[in-house]
């Protein structure tokens, strides 16, 4: 299952291109929530939701998945979970131009996760806005894992059966010497979509090919064969420093070809079993988003 947000607040099931609006039964999934459990309600309901709209499309609004604003399709993570280094040639890169990145690190294991501000998520649709043009600001094109449920320590062997979904993620960082969650948690820096993919239907998420396109130009191809922890051991690294909620998302961490983003530029973002993203980038107007 394909599932997006569009427009304000609107949910989709997205087939081939085409977008069936199944607003009314993800409202109904999600039940009213007296005690407030942490997570995304999306996310939580999604079993729901799957046999909800399982059966027959016949009754739902259907329209061009192009004509509609994409959002990202997680609203409420509690947290967004990232991996610096986590792969190999984009290792090699970082320290062929350690000065530029500001990095020292290059050992996950030592380097740990990072998070960045919920605050900073956006889909698709929403684009990015470069707020400080006169700096370097790059692009990260990331796997996105998606959690399904609440764990705690995590054993690496169960840890798949912790990731609900899927999406692809852009993981937009300026560059200097702040705070990495300083730098990668401006308003828009977190990208998140097309939509989530369930997990069900991406049999091999350890071989994936990505690509992202900068104004049609390829500038990042790689297979998530070449992650240094695999997506298991990323569940299980951070759920023994944090527990996990539905809809925290854990973005797998970058393949070679970073480069700089400015305003004017249109990032296409690819995965075979997921899908393809394009992100506009401009300038941040202040008050103006
Ligand atoms: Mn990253």
């Amino acid at each position: 299952m394909k599932l997006c947000r569009f427009d304000v607040d609107a949910v989709g099931l997205v087939i081939g291109d085409r977008l069936y609006d199944v607003s009314a039964p993800a409202r109904e999934a999600i039940a009213p929530d007296p005690d407030h459990a942490m997570g995304d309600p999306l996310v939580r309901a999604l079993p729901r939701i799957a046999s909800m709209v399982g059966a027959s499309l016949a009754g739902y609004r259907a329209c061009p998945v192009q004509g509609v604003r994409l959002r990202s399709p997680v609203r409420f993570p509690t947290k967004i979970i990232a991996a610096p280094v986590n792969y190999r040639a984009h290792i090699a890169e970082m320290q062929a131009s350690d000065a530029q990145f500001g990095h020292t690190l290059t050992d996950i294991e030592k380097a740990g996760l990072f998070l960045k501000a919920t605050s900073s998520l956006v889909g698709p649709g929403e684009g990015i806005a470069v707020r400080f043009p006169e700096r370097r600001t790059d692009y990260e094109l990331e796997l996105v894992a998606i959690i399904g449920r609440q764990g705690s320590d995590i054993p690496v062997a169960a840890a798949l059966d912790y990731v609900a979904a899927y999406s692809l993620g852009l993981d937009i960082t300026l560059r200097g010497p702040e705070d990495r969650s300083f730098r990668k948690s401006i308003d828009s820096y977190t990208v998140l979509g097309p939509w989530l993919v369930t997990a069900d239907e991406v049999a091999q998420p350890q071989d994936l090919g990505l690509t992202l396109r900068v104004n049609g130009e390829l500038r990042q191809d790689a297979r998530t064969s070449d992650m240094v922890f695999d997506i298991a051991r990323l569940v299980h690294f951070a759920s023994r420093f944090y527990t996990l909620y539905p809809g925290d998302l854990l973005y797998t961490g970058t393949p070679q070809g970073v480069g700089p983003i400015r305003p004017g530029d249109l990032l296409r973002a690819e995965c075979a079993p997921i899908g393809a993203m394009d992100v506009s980038v401009r300038a941040h107007r202040p008050n103006g988003g």
